[in-house]
């Protein structure tokens, strides 16, 4: 546990988009625990991915973070301009040759893919390992987790959730587009950052023990993962643009007020009774992290 002087935590938002009640929910978690512990929040764009950008969403999601008062301290810091930090990491992972080039396609790789044992997450098969399969392609990057392909990265213990495995699959820190990949970023930004706990949504959790890998192979101290649950529509899957309108403007453009915003994800989190209208202060002051519940919640029409 990191202590009160030294905690720092991030937002970190795609701009691809609106953002939604599970963006929110997370935020407020992070939230509550920086202003628990007396810390700082980062507020970070990751628009890492140029064509995924869309135009105006950044706008929309600091507005959107302001108007629920989930505020931050530094920032906005945007990925796109820390393009020549990551190249300069990824130099000095190859240095230490930890990353080879792949050439692998899209196609080829889903094929190798299919023969994963059932029910477990897809794992690269390692093929291009000892020498890229098609050396007249232009490489993607990847980082070689282990000695072998099948080499897991290491298991932690969530925050939330408790002791997680390892995973293994070695992931690309490098597109051969030349775009840098998640894992890269998020660890430099993360490690640069001085960010003590990472606190991001459930669909991570699995991607977790490679970038603590990655750290481990920088020579870099590891943050703590505090993984939120994720707001799930009805059908029990990811919430999304197709259960409806579940974007916090939708609420507010039907007359929400941001008190009765934050008493929903308050309620939907296991944080209060009911889903009365509450204050950010209020929720602060009765903050409790064990309390934190998974499982589906429905989200209300706007
Ligand atoms: N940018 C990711 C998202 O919007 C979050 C990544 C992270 O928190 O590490 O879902
Ligand atoms: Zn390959």
């Amino acid at each position: 546990m990191s202590d009160a002087s030294t905690y720092r935590t991030r937002y970190a938002p795609t701009p691809s988009g609106a953002m939604h009640l599970g963006h929110a929910r997370t935020a407020l978690v992070a939230w509550l625990r920086a202003r628990t512990a007396g810390g700082r929040v980062v507020m970070r764009i990751e628009d890492l991915d140029p064509p995924r950008v869309k135009p105006g969403s950044e706008a929309s999601i600091l507005r959107d973070h302001e108007w629920l008062g989930l505020d931050w301290d530094e920032g906005p810091i945007r990925q796109s301009e820390r393009f020549d930090r990551y190249a300069e990491v990824l130099d000095a992972l190859r240095a230490r040759g930890r990353v080879y080039p792949c050439t692998c396609t899209r196609k080829e790789l889903q094929e190798a893919a299919a023969q994963a044992p059932h029910g477990e997450e897809p794992v690269y098969a390692g093929t291009c390992r000892a020498h890229p399969s098609h050396p007249d392609r232009s490489p993607a990057w990847r980082f070689a987790i282990g000695e072998t392909f099948d080499t897991r990265g290491p298991g932690f213990v969530d925050v939330l959730q408790g002791p997680r495995p390892g995973t293994a699959g070695d992931p690309i820190l490098r597109r051969s587009d030349g775009l840098f990949a998640y894992p890269l970023a998020v660890v430099v930004d993360d490690h640069d950052q001085a960010i003590t706990e990472v606190v991001r949504g459930d669909d991570l959790i699995a991607a977790t023990s490679k970038q603590l890998a990655l750290y481990d192979a920088l020579g870099w101290s590891r943050p703590d993962f505090l993984h939120v649950p994720l707001v799930l529509g009805p059908d029990g899957t990811r919430l999304a643009k197709r259960h409806g309108a579940v974007g916090v403007a939708d609420y507010r453009d039907a007359g929400w007020s941001p008190e009765r915003v934050l008493g929903w994800l308050a309620w939907s989190l296991g944080l209060a009774d009911d889903d009365a209208p509450i204050d950010r202060d209020t929720l602060r002051e009765r903050f409790d992290l064990a309390r934190v519940r998974s499982g589906a919640v429905t989200p209300p029409s706007p």
